[in-house]
């Protein structure tokens, strides 16, 4: 079976300090550490036992992960397993990269977001050549603020043609044609991520071939259905209930607006674009063609 995993331990903390974000310079107690590095050590088990599978795993934290050994240690335990196609991670990159010396760098992968109000332009800049330098793959990517727009250019016209610079659409934000077309001439695939997908009643890979596990082993199908209604719990990895209960679905909610959700859905034809790389939003062809939002299949909704 196919199985891709988004992962979410018990950590919930972060070295940066975005001002829209509840892990914002967080601390989590010794315990809670503690917590997640044996939860993560587990999962790590969990999936080196599965040989029989072919699993692709995205770690995405509440806060930063990379700046703890064990996240580091996991990646590179988990792309040396022949039945793992891809093991990634969402990170703000603020940590050095010489811990991916050891990892098979055919399936790791890095999804790096800049803060431009968080680090130093040349710093963000520096640690993607490093990344490119050492072979590890990785996609850039910056949130679409009106005030981010020129670190954005400058990033995108310094950063290799082969490495994917991103942008998603800002949080509660609209874009007028206008507004989006600067972001599109960086990003072809903005309109992609321009307006939340519709998604109620339409069909997700989520719950059948890709799941969301919590620390405990808990599984649900996505990060997004919310979890108060007990029929949404697929089940739980560790004692291989989740198994006899993964099955086609559709989404309940109006709409998704997160690339680590639509992308499972198969009418956007993303796993095509995103070929090798869904988990890490690589494209399959870099730099990414210029297409209008009609013929990546997207429309205002
Ligand atoms: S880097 Fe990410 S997790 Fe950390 S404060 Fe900023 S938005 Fe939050
Ligand atoms: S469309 Fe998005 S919210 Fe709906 S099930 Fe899929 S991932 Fe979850």
């Amino acid at each position: 079976m196919d199985l891709s995993i988004l992962y979410r331990g018990p950590l919930a903390s972060c070295d940066y300090d975005c001002g829209y974000c509840p892990f914002a310079k967080r601390r989590d107690s010794p315990e809670t550490l503690r917590a997640d590095r044996a939860a993560l050590e587990r999962f790590v088990a969990w999936v080196s036992a599965q040989t029989d599978d072919r699993i692709s795993v995205l770690f995405t934290p509440w806060g930063e992960g990379l700046t703890r050994s064990w996240y580091q240690r996991a990646l590179v335990v988990l792309s040396r397993l022949d039945h793992v196609a891809e093991v990634a991670i969402q990170t703000n990159l603020s940590s050095r990269t010489a811990w991916t010396v050891g990892a098979d760098l055919d399936s790791l992968a890095l999804w790096c977001t800049y803060h431009p109000d968080q680090v130093p332009y040349e710093r963000f800049l520096g640690r993607c050549h490093e990344l490119r330098d050492s072979g590890v793959r990785f996609s850039a990517g910056i949130v679409g603020l009106p005030e981010h727009l020129e670190a954005a250019r400058r990033l995108r016209a310094d950063l290799p043609d082969d490495v994917y610079l991103w942008v998603n659409a800002a949080e509660g934000h609209s874009y007028t044609d206008d507004e989006a077309a600067p972001w599109t001439e960086i990003d072809p695939l903005f309109p992609v991520s321009r307006f939340p997908h519709s998604s109620r009643g339409h069909a997700c890979r989520a719950g059948e071939s890709v799941i969301s596990v919590d620390g405990d082993g808990e599984v649900y199908r996505c990060h997004f259905v919310p979890r108060t209604d007990p029929t949404e719990r697929i089940g739980n990895l560790y004692n291989g209930s989740y198994r006899r209960a993964l099955r086609a679905r559709v989404c309940p909610l109006t709409q998704c607006d997160c690339h680590i959700g639509y992308v499972h859905m198969p009418e956007l034809g993303l796993y095509e674009t995103f070929a090798g790389g869904v988990l890490s939003r690589i494209p399959a062809e870099t730099p990414v063609p210029v297409r209008s939002a009609e013929a990546a299949g997207i429309r205002p909704r």
